[in-house]
């Protein structure tokens, strides 16, 4: 059975997390799947250009150590291929930019390892429920082994983003938004990261919750201090005990949701489903959840008014909205927005409600959190 690993870790110092990595790889048996020729990619979370201390993307300490160890198993480093595509345009300079600014460069080049910024793609066939072909990047489906390096983020669109959705990083670029049109909806949308999931079949998954990120994630919430990592090989799981420890209820989110009526993952995890610093294995106090998360807008609708539900969700739904002091005209938001729906007037970006999808694509692009996220009053009542 595919357990849970819950590993305390108090802090980024080198030493002690490659001890914690390297206990749970080991107890996880990763070394018998790791030979000289094994070709292995290293997906880790680079949402944008983020120092590592904003926990918006995977701590580059928690990527040396993984590599260590993988190298001490026997791999080779020309084997060894680093590799994440950004929310924005895929071009080599921004992503070099933005491995430089996470700290994957030094990673890689510490340690000699391949660092992806070319960003060719292959075709995935697939027999999904909502896609039956993605264009990924050619790591993801030329590799032996793919390692996933989640972060322990909390997410506006989705509630959160751990073990599963961290794997639409490997569809290059901009072609992610492509997605984002198809599925504006979040039940459709959560489906089709699970096809992905499925699909590219990470090996292993290791969640960096040392710093782990609250509030209007995955980029413009604050910065948690919960000192974790998280890992196994049944990404679902992960999941199931990253929503537990931030304190949602599972079936409130899309993923989870629809995870868990394909039959891909329980209801709720047990005991036995948790291994390693299980007493860490609770609720966290006071973790502040994103704004906006909620599958099902019915449940703080008055009785009287949910018939009605349906047709005001749209009116009541959080929407993106420019905090124009903030702003500083970059344009990023501009260009990743599925709907073409943002414009640049002025040096201030302003957005078209109208054909806005609720993607917060722009929330999670924005390099000064510029976008705030506006919730109706009527669930201040
Ligand atoms: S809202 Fe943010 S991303 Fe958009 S133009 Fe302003 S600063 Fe740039
Ligand atoms: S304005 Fe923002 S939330 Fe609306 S569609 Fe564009 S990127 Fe998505």
């Amino acid at each position: 059975m595919c357990k849970v690993v819950i590993k305390k870790v108090g802090s980024y110092d080198s030493r002690t997390v490659y001890i914690a990595v390297k206990e749970i790889m080991l107890q996880q048996r990763i070394n018998r799947l790791v030979n000289r020729d094994t070709k292995i990619l290293i997906k880790p979370n680079m949402l944008s250009r983020h120092a590592p201390d904003k926990a918006v993307t995977t701590n580059p300490v928690v990527v040396d150590c993984v590599i260590t160890v993988l190298k001490e198993f026997g791999a080779k480093a020309e084997n060894i291929t680093l590799a994440d595509s950004s929310g924005g345009p895929a071009s080599r300079g921004v992503i070099q930019g933005n491995y430089n600014t996470c700290g994957f460069s030094l990673v890689a080049e510490k340690h000699n390892v391949n660092l992806y910024t070319k960003m060719s793609s292959r075709t995935l066939k697939t027999d999904g429920v909502m896609v039956k072909e993605f264009e990924v990047m050619r790591p993801a489906v030329e590799s032996d082994l793919i390692i996933n390096l989640a972060k322990f983020k909390t997410h506006v669109m989705t509630g959160m983003t751990g073990a599963v959705k961290n794997m639409f990083g490997v569809v290059p670029g901009l072609k992610k938004a492509e997605f984002h049109m198809r599925f504006p909806d979040k039940e459709n949308f959560a489906n089709m990261l699970i096809d992905l999931c499925q699909a590219v079949k990470p090996t292993f998954t290791i969640v960096d919750g040392i710093q782990a990120m609250e509030g209007d994630g995955p980029a413009g919430g604050s910065v948690r201090n919960l000192g974790l990592l998280l890992a196994g090989s049944d990404p679902y799981k992960i999941d199931m005990a990253m929503a537990y420890i931030m304190g949602f209820e599972a079936e409130n989110l899309p993923v989870l949701k629809a995870a868990m009526d394909r039959g891909l993952v329980p209801a709720r995890l047990e005991m036995t489903d948790i291994t390693g610093d299980v007493q860490r294995y609770q609720r966290c106090e006071g973790y502040i959840l994103p704004r906006s998360y909620r599958l099902d807008f019915g449940d703080h609708v008055p009785r009287a008014l949910r018939w009605a539900t349906p047709a005001v969700e749209k009116f009541l739904a959080p929407k993106p909205k420019i905090n124009k002091p903030r702003c500083i005209g970059c344009g990023k938001c501009r260009s990743i927005c599925p709907q073409k729906t943002i414009e640049i007037k002025d040096k201030k970006a302003v957005i078209n409600l109208k054909n806005c999808i609720k993607c917060f694509c722009c929330h999670e692009m924005c390099p000064v959190k510029a976008i705030d996220i506006k919730r109706s009053s009527f669930f201040k009542i």
